[in-house]
This record gives structure tokens, sequence and C-alpha cells, in this order.
């Protein structure tokens, strides 16, 4: 089975499982809970309250109110994941990245070669830059008060209670803003807001695997670039260090993102490395 294939089971098995916990935590408090499903909030299961309170810690200001003990191994266990193979928690797991993807896909239909180009390459290259000032105001914000503030705008959060009057019309509206963009833009609120993608993509600059071109074999055909939804020139970097790269593997020969065997690939090895390894 190739690996996008596995990638989309991946997908849709998280967003179905995080959908049936929302669904089944509403139920639960009109006394209907399916009783073969765990009782967990949302704030139970998100890796991003992990981070947000490992900072509040370190900072001295203990646990947040509303989050639970379990994000933080939760947390742990997604930045180990992206310490190896970069931030596949966004390409693999993530269910608010899942959605944009698959939106875009119905985008790719309508505009197909012009799906993804609304924003110029030189102010993609300065917004790209948005989701740090949202981390960094998101954590001052945790800091200075103890809370989960995100919550408030998050909508991963509105995404999956946007039915249960605890969203927020900010989140809301976040949220329906994001899923429009979609269809015009790959992923909008990965590559310009999201606080969680920009600290994963940070922690990927060290990651084991990275995606790799072979300069003696690449033909410059372009297509990696034109493969990639994260606007990255694939076909003029070594390895791929920006922190967009989210490991979707699109750019890969194995995925047909380019027509020449291991020119360009996901690897810990360089080329050089892998002859000599020989
Ligand atoms: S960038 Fe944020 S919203 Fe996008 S997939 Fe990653 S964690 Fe999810
Ligand atoms: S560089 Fe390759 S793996 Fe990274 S986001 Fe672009 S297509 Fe996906
Ligand atoms: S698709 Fe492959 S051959 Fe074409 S430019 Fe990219 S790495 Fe080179």
């Amino acid at each position: 089975m190739k690996s996008k294939h596995l990638r989309l089971i991946s997908q849709i098995a998280f967003f179905a499982f995080i959908a049936i916990i929302a669904v089944n935590h509403s139920l639960t408090e009109i006394g209907r809970g399916l009783g073969f499903v765990p009782e967990l909030s949302l704030h139970a299961i998100c890796p991003f309250g992990g981070v947000a309170t490992l900072a509040s810690l370190i900072m001295g200001q203990g646990l947040i109110r509303q989050l639970h003990a379990s994000v933080m191994v939760i947390g742990s266990a997604v930045l180990l994941l992206t310490l190896i193979f970069g931030p596949v928690f966004c390409s693999h797991i993530c269910p608010l990245g899942s959605i944009q993807e698959w939106i875009g896909k119905l985008g790719k239909k309508i505009f197909k070669n012009r799906y993804n180009k609304l924003i110029p390459q030189k102010l993609h290259n300065i917004l790209k830059y948005l989701r740090y000032v949202v981390l960094v105001l998101v954590l001052v914000q945790t800091y200075r008060t103890a809370t989960l503030m995100f919550a408030n705008v998050d909508p991963y959060y509105a995404l999956f209670n946007f039915w249960t009057g605890e969203a927020t019309i900010a989140a809301i509206s976040i949220l329906v803003v994001t899923l429009i963009m979609s269809l015009f833009v790959e992923r909008p609120w990965c590559k310009y807001a999201c606080p969680y993608g920009g600290l994963l993509g940070l922690v990927s600059k060290i990651s084991l695997f990275k995606i790799r071109r072979n300069e003696a074999t690449c033909v410059s055909c372009g297509l990696c670039d034109r493969k990639c939804p994260m606007l990255i020139d694939v076909s003029k970097k070594k390895k791929v260090t920006d922190t967009l790269c989210n490991r979707c593997m699109q750019c890969t020969y194995e995925e047909g993102g380019c027509p020449v065997d291991r020119a360009c690939y996901n690897g810990i090895l360089n080329a050089k490395q892998q002859e000599e390894a020989k």
C-alpha cells in the first residue's frame, strides 16, 4: 500500500476518532453517552494544550485551568514524533489540517492550475511568519491568565464544538473563513496562522528525517515545486528545512511528485552518504 493511502486512512481515522469523542462528550452531558466510548473532553486530548502547559509550568504558573494532565503526555509524544520524522502530526493526524486539505481537493477540481496561486510568493514569504507572532501572543496570554485563551479563537476547538455553545462566535467565524479560504489556498490556517504548526515546524529543523534532493540525478523539471502544497521551492534545495514542510511526501518519487527514482526522497542520509554506505 502506498504511503499516500496510509496517510489518508490515518487522517480519516483520527478525524472520526476526535468527532466521536466530541459528540459523545455532548451526549454524556444530557445523560445519553455511548458506553463504549471513553468520556473525554477535547481539552484532554489537545496536544497544543500540552505545549502551553509545559510553558506555563516552566514559567512557574502551574497547570492551566481547563486542561488535563493527559495533554502533557500527548504533547510530549507529538514532539518526540516530530524530532524523528518532522511534523507528521500535521500531515497525518490533525483533523483541522485534514479538513482543509479535503476542501482543497475540491478547490483543485474547480480552479485547476490557478488553485493555491491566489497569494503572490513574495507576500506568502512574509505572511508565513505570522504563525510565530500568534505563537508568542498565545504563550504570553496563557502565561498571564493561566487559562487556555487560545480556545476562544481556535478553529480546531470550534470544528468539534460548534453545536455545543462552548465555541465562541470568534472561533466559529475563524473556522468558517478558514474552510472557505481552503477552496482557493491550500491549508491557509496551517500556512499563516497556526501556532502549533509553527512550533512543530521549528522543532522539525532538527528532525532526523528530512525531504532531500539528489543534485546528481535531479533533472530540474520543477515538478516537486508544483506538487508542494506549502509553496516550497524543493527543486532549489539539497534538503528541505522550511518550517512549513509537514512531510506530506507529495514532492517525492514514491508519491509521484518527482519522476526520477531517489531524486527527491524522505530520508536520514543525503545522496552522497547513501552511496558511501553501499
Ligand atoms: S498547522 Fe496546525 S492546523 Fe495545520 S495541521 Fe498542523 S497543527 Fe493542524
Ligand atoms: S516539501 Fe514535500 S513533504 Fe514538504 S510540504 Fe512540500 S510536498 Fe510536502
Ligand atoms: S521533481 Fe525530482 S527531478 Fe524534478 S526538479 Fe524536483 S527533485 Fe529534480
